[in-house]
């Protein structure tokens, strides 16, 4: 690498799909600056997952404490990991940062955060540089931090009895969320340390200089308008597999020659995204539905899960079922025989889903999945969430038939289209996102 020009310390929220999301960004900027020297602090399980072999010129791994004990074994609490690492912050990131400023000899000058570390702020603050905080999830789930305090008084004002269905229509563009959809730790939920870490995070980062989504503008402009009342400035850069041409990740399992062999939009592609581990009865309903439905299938599941599915599933189904411990979910997607996304609806899976236009069947389960939902099937009208919101046998089966139907599912698939077209502006040059993302640079460049 070429002379350091500045240096930026990115930290993640190193759990779940953030790490990933994080360093898209990062490679993304680090292209566009090649002096500029990264130092990206994660945990050593996080990096090892990410990097994976993959070197860039100005991006540097740096391990960080993980705090959990010597020799901890996951029995699959994955709140006990999340914990550990939340009492070593930010002490871990520091000396992460300290080791990485001796390295390239050149002090930071900016941070670039993970949201979730609000502590981001104060650093920033002490060491006299800015703070550029990414959210990982989309517009929608960033507003409900940025409004829990209202959002907990109306709460409390209504009582509980029908709050569930009392919808947000105080919050502009939220009126279609209901409280129900709300991630836990904002009503409810609240002794969950993560949920007083995301309260802190929304009264803090209004002062942040600048708040980076992978979004783009036109998926949700009035809640894009209003949360620009409320931050420093609001970055919608994405969707950032549209702007960021990366090499193909590797198909291990050849799911791509196994789609190569089935119809144009005829396979449903299933998975509950990195960390999620869908309970064992809606486990074997979702096998015993695509059996009875007969679309071909490939799988994302977690090995240690299969023994879930009903007895003798695999066999079967084996002539027109894949199942794989791990996908190349963005080449799958971009795969003309996948016709339908069986998903949790996390952030990224929804947004990966938008910009190959694959229509969905939501089942969410934790977090902001409630919230994508509801987006996805009452406000942008481009999937269906499973009745009830469980997997069953029959309203899983009714969700696949009208996914597949000449009416509601052609109409589905026209809308996402449409949302992937806009997708595709927002990143072309002169695009809503092509335009933030020039401004990061130029925030990068100016304070690096
Ligand atoms: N993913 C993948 N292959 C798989 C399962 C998931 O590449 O077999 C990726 C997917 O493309 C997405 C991420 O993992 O980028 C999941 O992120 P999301 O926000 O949807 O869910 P989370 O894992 O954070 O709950």
């Amino acid at each position: 690498m070429a002379t350091i020009s500045s240096h930026i310390a990115v930290m993640t929220f190193p759990f779940s799909s953030h790490p990933s999301a994080l360093l898209n960004l990062v490679r993304r900027l680090a292209a566009s600056a090649p002096t500029v020297r990264f130092s990206f602090l994660s945990t050593a399980k996080s990096n090892q997952d990410i990097f994976s072999g993959q070197q860039y010129d100005n991006i540097r791994p740096y391990d960080v404490s993980d705090g959990l004990p010597e020799g901890f074994i996951f029995a699959g609490n994955v709140h006990e990991p999340v914990e550990a690492f939340m009492n070593v912050i930010p002490g871990n990131f520091k000396a992460g940062m300290q080791e990485a400023e001796a390295e390239a000899g050149v002090k930071v000058g900016c941070l670039l955060t993970d949201a979730f570390l609000a502590f981001g702020g104060e650093m920033a603050e002490a060491m006299g540089v800015p703070w550029i905080a990414f959210w990982i999830g989309g517009p929608c789930s960033l507003s409900v931090h940025l409004h829990t305090d209202p959002i907990r008084s109306t709460v409390g004002d209504i009582g509980t009895a029908h709050k569930a269905e009392q919808t947000l229509k105080f919050i502009p563009g939220m009126s279609k969320i209901q409280i129900c959809d709300l991630p836990e730790g904002i009503v409810d939920h609240l002794e969950m340390p993560i949920a007083h870490a995301l309260h802190v995070m929304g009264l803090k980062l209004p002062e942040a200089t600048a708040v980076v989504l992978n979004s783009y503008e036109e998926i949700d402009l009035a809640i894009i308008t209003d949360l620009k009342t409320k931050l420093k400035k609001v970055l919608s850069v994405g969707p950032s597999i549209l702007a960021l041409s990366s090499p193909p990740k590797p198909d291990e399992s050849g799911c791509l020659p196994w789609l190569d062999k089935h119809k144009v939009a005829s396979v449903a592609y299933i998975s509950f995204g990195t960390i999620l581990v869908a309970p064992p009865s809606e486990l074997a309903a979702l096998a015993e539905a695509i059996e009875a439905s007969r679309v071909p299938y490939l799988w994302s599941l977690p090995d240690h899960s299969r023994r879930h599915l009903p007895q003798g599933f695999l066999e079967r189904t084996s002539i027109r079922g894949l199942i794989v411990s791990w996908a190349p979910q963005l080449q799958v997607l971009a795969h003309t025989s996948v016709s339908i996304h069986i998903t949790h609806s996390g952030w990224n899976s929804v947004l990966e889903s938008i910009s190959y236009a694959v229509p969905m069947i939501c089942r969410p389960f934790f977090a902001d999945n409630m919230l994508n939902c509801r987006m996805v099937e009452d406000v942008w009208e481009i999937g269906v969430r499973v009745e009830d919101g469980i997997l069953t046998k029959s309203g899983t089966m009714k969700a696949i038939q009208l996914l597949l139907s000449d009416d509601k599912g052609k109409e589905l698939k026209e809308n996402i289209m449409l949302l992937q077209e806009s997708a595709v502006k927002a990143v072309e040059s002169n695009g809503s996102s092509a335009k933030n993302f020039e401004i990061l640079e130029d925030i990068i460049g100016f304070y690096g």
